[in-house]
């Protein structure tokens, strides 16, 4: 970050995952879930190079294969790697088509890939902010074509514009792609209310571009009046959810307002809508504040009792001046329940049909 910048933990790191993932542990509730294959639970293993082509260009997959083998290098857009990153890449996009086929199979009732490296901003040709391999693609792919799913929806609700995601499905009415991101973050230039799709899948993307500083009330309407009566009128057959912790009030790269108990309520009226969820953990770089918000997520998947882990930051977070929707954020919540309507006729008129 310039010669200036006393060098630190880098933001993508292993440390807020291996902290949700000592947290979930440490308070009992791991012992709770099915983690194992030997449950007959979730199978982990690598995305094949023809699970990955089903997203990536061969000539990407093959680049990143190369480099990894070398010593690493940058994937495309500040998405920068080590040795042997591809096996860890392709991982991560195994276990998200291993926990699609364990919930669509009914062998979990939902699932949360707790992966890195993310992977919503990758596109075809490109990896782009610390993506490789866009996982919640490749997972949702693999439903439409190995699993023959005709509805499949993504949920994004980092707080980055899940790009990646909306390139590879922009023209497939299969797919509906809801990204609920702060405005002009990052990628600069995407995720406007504007970009809807296009062809077929014209009016099955969904951006909610929410301005800095929003909180409980706007992400909360925003789920109400956009991403709830769209999975309402669309049907999906399972539900993939691009989860980031990066719009918690503590996060070093979002300038949003949520305390980590919103994320386990938006999870628990995902859960209750009575299809699969599969959650793949994406951003989220605050160590101390990620690793609750991934505590409630799973807490309320699992339809457990809030365990008696105190999240101290809760209460201060949601007692922040603002935290109720504002004039200029419901506008653009406005603009977006606007454009959503005619769509969402029209995918009642499917379904009917
Ligand atoms: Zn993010």
């Amino acid at each position: 970050m310039g010669y200036y910048v006393e060098p630190g933990q880098y933001y993508e790191s292993a440390e807020a995952k291996r902290r949700m993932r000592n947290l979930v542990d440490a308070c009992g509730l791991l012992e709770l879930l099915v983690t194992d294959v030997r449950d007959g639970g979730v199978v982990r293993r690598a995305a094949t190079r023809q699970e990955l082509e089903a997203v990536h260009a061969p000539a990407y997959v093959e680049r990143v294969a190369a480099a990894s083998g070398k010593g690493g290098g940058d994937a495309g857009d500040c998405a920068f790697y080590g040795p042997g990153s591809f096996a860890i890449a392709a991982l991560a996009a195994g276990c998200a088509i291993g926990a699609v086929d364990a919930v669509a199979e009914g062998r979990v009732d939902n699932a949360y890939v707790l992966c890195r490296p993310p992977g919503h901003h990758a596109t075809r040709e490109m990896g782009m902010g610390f993506c490789v391999f866009n996982s919640v693609a490749v997972a949702a792919k693999h439903a439409r074509t190995r699993l023959r799913m005709g509805r499949v929806a993504v949920v994004d609700y980092d707080v980055h514009h899940g790009n990646g995601t909306e390139e590879a499905f922009y023209g497939d009415p299969g797919v509906l792609v809801v990204s609920v991101h702060e405005d002009s973050l990052y990628p600069l230039g995407t995720g406007k209310v504007e970009d809807r799709g296009e062809g077929a899948g014209e009016g099955y993307n969904v951006n909610v571009p929410l301005p800095p500083g929003s909180g409980v009330g706007a992400y909360t309407e925003a789920f109400d009046r956009i991403v709830h009566p769209l999975l309402d009128a669309f049907e999906p057959e399972i539900i993939l959810v691009s989860s980031g912790f990066d719009a918690s009030a503590l996060d070093p790269l979002g300038h949003m307002m949520l305390p980590s108990g919103w994320f386990g309520e938006a999870a628990a009226r995902l859960a209750a809508r009575g299809v699969g969820v599969v959650f793949v953990h994406e951003g989220g770089y605050s160590e101390v504040a990620a690793p609750f918000c991934g505590l409630r997520v799973l807490e309320a998947m699992a339809g457990v009792p809030k365990s008696n882990v105190v999240d101290v930051m809760e209460g201060e977070i949601r007692a922040y001046g603002y935290q109720e929707t504002q004039a200029h954020q419901r506008a653009v919540i406005d603009r977006v329940e606007r454009e959503i309507e005619e769509v969402k006729g029209l995918m009642r008129s499917r379904a009917a049909a």
